[in-house]
């Protein structure tokens, strides 16, 4: 088989204690979480897709606030979630006066007009598109998958996949199913010591 980038970077990834394709994606996805906060904060199509997926799932969110000198980045992206936010709520808030409340604030919060705001806002809410990291995190599971797979006809591969700690289970069973012969397999299983 051709030893390509791919090949090289499951190679390098088969550990003692970790998945390979697992750490590839958590690297995948540090490298791109690393490269929005200093190098696309401003850059208008990003921007527009982090407001479309309305920010980051809370997984990843989180693991920005907590990388190092993070918080001028994530301020400027979600001030500007905010802001969007802000200015949809008004124009729900007018139109749900305009249907039926009158001029009667109140009267939105109550039983008769709650239940459609709260659609409303909920609507716009809801995610136009995947969480950005979530998103780079299935396209490098995807990619080592497929190279796992292809790896394994290679003896050098092999041996260093038996020394290692192997697959978890999901991706061991997305290897499995990338396989082109996935007869004989049972190498992929560790035995214990
Ligand atoms: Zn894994
Ligand atoms: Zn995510």
């Amino acid at each position: 088989m051709q030893r390509d980038a791919l090949f090289h970077g499951v190679y390098r990834a088969l550990h003692p204690d970790r998945c390979a394709v697992c750490e590839l994606s958590l690297e995948a996805v540090a490298r791109y979480l690393w490269g929005f906060l200093y190098e696309r904060v401003n850059d208008p199509w990003s921007r527009a897709d982090f407001i479309a997926a309305r920010g980051f799932c809370s997984t990843h969110a989180w693991q920005l606030a907590r990388g190092r000198d993070s918080a001028t980045g994530l301020s400027i992206v979600y001030w500007h979630l905010l802001e969007e936010f802000g200015e949809a709520l008004s124009v729900i808030l007018a139109r749900q006066l305009a249907v039926g409340a009158g001029q009667r604030w109140r009267a939105l919060f109550g039983p008769q007009h709650g239940e459609a705001l709260a659609r409303e806002v909920g609507q716009w809410l809801e995610r136009r598109r995947p969480c950005l990291a979530c998103q780079q995190q299935w396209e490098a599971e995807e990619r080592s998958v497929a190279a796992t797979a292809a790896a394994l006809a290679d003896d050098d591969f092999r041996a260093r996949y038996e020394a290692s700690v192997g697959l978890c289970l999901p991706h061991l069973v997305a290897v499995t199913a990338a396989a082109e012969d996935p007869g004989g397999l049972e190498w992929l299983v560790p035995v214990p010591p």
